[in-house]
């Protein structure tokens, strides 16, 4: 590990603050509890002039009810995700992916916010400034080769959050602040699959919230597999939500993470109206197959990512199939 590089910190009192300090501050990066960020520093990748502490910023600590969605603030943490009993309750899905997410006192520190916006991930990349510089660093950081898609004109790494594939499914929207005004965007388009510029923030602009409508008959949840249970990023996860409509899928949203740059939603649509079956099931290993795109950016062979996001799928739906049975 280096030393934490020379920078200025900031510790803004309001959003308003937040958002204009950054976009007068082109080398500035926020921090929410700086699970991620921190210890990407200590390895050297990244030398921000600027960290714009958002800890302090009180009206992203809330989770409050806006015209009957549930909006849970950036800056509320893991640890209060996963036990609030309104999200225990009517989201379990979220609570469940929070409680998956590194170990308890990373909990207690990270926020939903930093863990939405964490760094994409890859063997090449997350190691010392002196393994990387002995391998003539990457196209992500200060190289200008990848080494896991040799001749790729852009980054492959992975994007490895537990939460975004989980708000996905739930129709889970953005809320983005900037210093003109806010805008609102569904969640999957914060980010794009690109593993060197994996976020659609514009420079000056901050995630404010997460937006989740009433769940509507809706059933989740979500899987991952991990080289260690007690504390690991998702080698492959998968949230699924399903409404069951007697015999037949009401409708089925699948989203998956740890596998591409970006966490992705897997079109199912030609699956509502039809009883989940093995038919059903042949249908949406087809589909995942062609959504995930496992590389050689994690410690596990890409072949076994993909069979085990298949069958993580297949056990996530079956059981809500079975739970929702008559629903
Ligand atoms: P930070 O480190 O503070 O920030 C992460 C990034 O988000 C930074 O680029 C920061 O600038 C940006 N950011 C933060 N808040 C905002 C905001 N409001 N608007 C815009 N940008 C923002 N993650 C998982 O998902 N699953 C795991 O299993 C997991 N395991 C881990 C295990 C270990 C040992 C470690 C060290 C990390 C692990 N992580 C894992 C990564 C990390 O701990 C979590 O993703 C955590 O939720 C990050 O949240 P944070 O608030 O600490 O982020
Ligand atoms: Fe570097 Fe390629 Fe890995 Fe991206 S995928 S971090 S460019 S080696």
């Amino acid at each position: 590990m280096n030393l934490m590089p020379e920078f200025r910190l900031h510790r803004p009192q309001t959003l308003e603050e937040a958002v204009r300090l950054k976009t007068g501050l082109p080398g500035a990066r926020f921090v929410g509890g700086g699970t991620d960020l921190l210890v990407n520093l200590r390895r050297g990748l990244g030398e921000p002039s600027d960290l714009i502490d958002l800890g302090a910023v009180t009206e992203l600590g809330a989770v409050r009810h806006v015209e009957g969605a549930l909006w849970l603030g950036a800056g509320v943490t893991l640890a209060e995700l996963a036990q609030h009993p309104e999200i225990v309750d009517a989201y379990p899905a979220v609570a469940q992916a929070a409680r998956a997410v590194a170990g308890p006192t990373h909990r207690a520190a990270a926020t939903l916010g930093g863990n939405l916006c964490q760094d994409t991930r890859c063997i090449f990349y997350n190691q010392s400034d002196w393994w990387r510089e002995g391998n003539g660093f990457c196209l992500k950081y200060k190289g200008d080769k990848c080494h896991v898609v040799v001749k790729s004109d852009r980054c492959y790494a992975t994007y490895h959050g537990d939460l975004a594939p989980a708000l996905m499914v739930l129709d889970a929207e953005a809320v983005i602040a900037g210093t003109q005004s806010a805008r609102r965007i569904a969640l999957s388009e914060l980010y794009r699959e690109d593993g060197a510029a994996y976020l659609t923030l514009g420079a000056g602009e901050a995630l404010a919230a997460v937006v989740l409508p009433p769940p509507g008959g809706r059933r989740a949840a979500y899987a991952k597999a991990r080289v260690r249970d007690a504390v690991d990023f998702p080698l492959a996860g998968v949230a699924a939500a399903l409404r069951r409509e007697g015999d037949v899928i009401g409708e089925l949203r699948v989203a998956i993470s740890g596998t591409n740059s970006a966490p992705l939603m897997v079109p199912t649509a030609e699956l509502a109206g039809r009883p989940w079956n093995d038919e059903a099931a042949a249908a949406l290993a087809l589909a995942l197959r062609k959504t995930a795109n496992p590389l050689r950016t994690t410690v596990t062979a890409p072949k076994y990512r993909r069979r085990a996001i298949q069958g993580m799928t297949r056990r996530l739906v079956d059981g809500l199939w079975n739970d929702a049975r008559g629903g």
